[in-house]
This record gives structure tokens, C-alpha cells and sequence, in this order.
């Protein structure tokens, strides 16, 4: 008897220390504690929002995990900040820049987003940089990689409204991700639009006719945004030939507030950007299906991906 008493105790003791090692209760990996988040550099900065690479590291020796982390500028656009936040947890695609978790400790207004950090920054800073060792083939594979998570957004029934060089982050020379969320709407399944009601600092050189003249934003209109990208693309995001300097040159620049009026009018009487230097016909014959003035005219992102898979076979 007492020798079973003797096992009986020893494995109430193993059992003690075995529920001594495993944590008391699984904690939420999707919340980030503030303390813990120790910044390395600046990222980035948008008109809201600034973005910084930071280590996570609740043990404190430095074995923690690198993420991009997104606050706000200032307080008051928290509401906007909350509303990407739920807009990017739910989507789930390979060429979507990955959701992590949120840091909301200090209190209300100064919620973080917690993201994947993608370590060689935009396609604004990458393609610049790595001119050289980029073929036409790496900027047709990242084309249709953008393509397929439009694809996949737009079937989650989300507008980007912000699709941009500078909104697409780059993981490594073959994989990119769609970034940026912060202007992303989603439309109702009656709807076949969003339309804004207040006017933010939009990218204008990257909108569409019915975006600038009745703020209507459809799926239609990420597509030409997507040509407007592509266009940076293709020119390896060159400072010189960027769309706002491109459009400012040919209009003439100092018109002051009458450049938006003349923005309008020169894409209504059919004015398009030029094929950039290095790309090849083919691919600007894309491009100028992606701005058709009207958005039932224009190619959708499930042909965009055919023919980009074409031209890489
Ligand atoms: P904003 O809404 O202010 O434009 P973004 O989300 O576009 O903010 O981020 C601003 C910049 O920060 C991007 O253009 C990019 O250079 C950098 N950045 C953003 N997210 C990441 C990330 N996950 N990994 C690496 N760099 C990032
Ligand atoms: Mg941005």
C-alpha cells in the first residue's frame, strides 16, 4: 500500500511540474505589448500614417522577431487606422502583405498595426536600386504577381483605391506583396461602387476619369491605377518619369489650382502617358487596356493574369 501511495505521489508530482512548464493559459498572439516593441529605423511615411521596423522581443535578449509596425501621424485619423486594421486581418493571399497583430496598450487613440516586415522596402525603393540585376521577366512576374492579389481582392469585394508603386513591398527578387490599406473600401454586394464623401489628399495621377470627375470608385478603377503602376514598372520607378512629373510636364507646370481641371480634361480628350523607354509594345498595349476612359471598357485582372502568364511562358 504505501509503495502505491509512493508511485501515486510521484506522478501527482510529475504531473505538477509537467503543468509547471506548459503556460497557464495560451496567451493571444495577435496582441502585441508595447513594451516589448523595441524600434530599429523608419520605414517609411505616408500622408497618415509612418511606418517602423521594430523588434519584438517579450524575452528581452534580443531573440525576438522583426516587424513592420504602422502608427498614426497624428491622433485624430485613429478611426482610420482601426478601419484598415479590419480590413487587412481578414485577407489571407500570398501576395498580401500578412496582418500580424495589433499593439493597443497605451490606451484608444494610439493603436498600432503590427505587419510582416518585408525587408526590401517598396517597389520605389527596389527598383531603383536593383536596376541592373532586374530583367523584363522579374518586372512581368511581379506585374502578375499585384494582379493576383488584386484578383483576390477584389473577389473579397474590396476597392484598393491606393494601388501605387509605393504600395507594393517586396519580399525578394521573385515574390511582392500588395501594402497599404489605409484607403481600401469595401462595397456592399448591391453596389458596383464606392463613392467617396470627403475629399482626402488623393493620388490623382493614379485615379481614373470617373474617380476625379464623380468620385465613383469601382473595381474598374483599382485596374487603372494597375496600368498607372505598371507604367512605374516599366520604368524602373524613375524619379524623372514618375506620373505626376510626367503629366506635369506635358501640361506645363504653375497652373496653380487649375492643375486637377487640367488633369481631367487632357485624359477626357484621350491623353495617355507614353510607353517608357525599355518597355517592350506588348506590354504597353496592356497598359492602354487598363485606361480605356470608361470602366466597362477596360480589361479586368482575371485577363491581365492570362496574358501576363502568357508572356511568361
Ligand atoms: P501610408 O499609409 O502612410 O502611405 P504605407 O503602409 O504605405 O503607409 O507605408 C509607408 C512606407 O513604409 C511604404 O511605402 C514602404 O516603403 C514602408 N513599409 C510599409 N509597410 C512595410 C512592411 N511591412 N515592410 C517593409 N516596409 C514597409
Ligand atoms: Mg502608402
Amino acid at each position: 500500500r504505501p509503495f502505491f501511495r509512493a508511485i501515486a505521489r510521484e506522478l501527482d508530482e510529475k504531473d505538477l511540474q509537467l503543468s509547471e512548464t506548459v503556460p497557464p493559459q495560451e496567451t493571444d498572439p495577435t496582441d502585441f505589448k508595447s513594451r516589448f516593441l523595441k524600434k530599429i529605423r523608419k520605414l517609411g511615411e505616408g500622408n497618415f500614417g509612418m511606418v517602423e521596423l521594430c523588434l519584438y522581443d517579450p524575452k528581452g535578449d534580443q531573440t525576438g522577431e522583426l516587424v513592420a509596425v504602422k502608427s498614426l501621424k497624428t491622433e485624430n485619423e485613429s478611426s482610420n487606422l482601426r478601419r484598415e486594421i479590419s480590413t487587412i486581418r481578414n485577407l489571407y493571399h500570398e501576395n498580401i502583405v500578412k496582418y500580424k497583430g495589433i499593439c493597443n496598450d497605451e490606451g484608444g487613440a494610439n493603436i498600432k498595426l503590427i505587419m510582416e516586415y518585408l525587408p526590401a522596402g517598396s517597389l520605389k525603393e527596389y527598383l531603383p536600386r536593383n536596376k541592373p540585376n532586374i530583367d523584363l521577366k522579374r518586372l512581368l512576374l511581379f506585374a502578375l504577381q499585384i494582379c493576383q492579389g488584386m484578383e483576390y481582392l477584389g473577389s473579397q469585394n474590396y476597392i484598393h483605391r491606393d494601388l501605387a508603386a509605393r504600395n507594393i513591398l517586396v519580399e525578394n527578387e521573385s515574390l511582392v506583396k500588395i501594402g497599404d490599406f489605409g484607403l481600401t473600401k469595401s462595397i456592399k454586394d448591391d453596389k458596383e461602387y464606392y463613392k467617396v464623401t470627403e475629399e482626402q489628399d488623393s493620388p490623382v495621377y493614379w485615379y481614373a476619369p470617373e474617380c476625379l470627375i464623380n468620385r465613383k470608385f469601382y473595381k474598374a478603377s483599382d485596374v487603372w491605377s494597375f496600368g498607372v503602376t505598371l507604367y512605374e514598372i516599366m520604368s524602373y520607378c524613375d524619379r524623372e518619369n514618375s506620373p505626376p512629373q510626367v503629366f506635369l510636364k506635358s501640361i506645363g507646370r504653375s497652373h496653380g489650382q487649375m492643375t486637377m481641371a487640367r488633369l481631367v480634361d487632357a485624359l477626357e480628350k484621350g491623353w495617355r502617358m507614353p510607353r517608357p523607354d525599355l518597355c517592350p509594345e506588348m506590354v504597353y498595349t496592356q497598359i492602354r487596356r487598363c485606361w480605356s476612359h470608361a470602366p466597362e471598357n477596360r480589361v479586368d485582372f482575371k485577363s491581365l493574369i492570362k496574358e501576363f502568364e502568357c508572356l511568361l511562358t
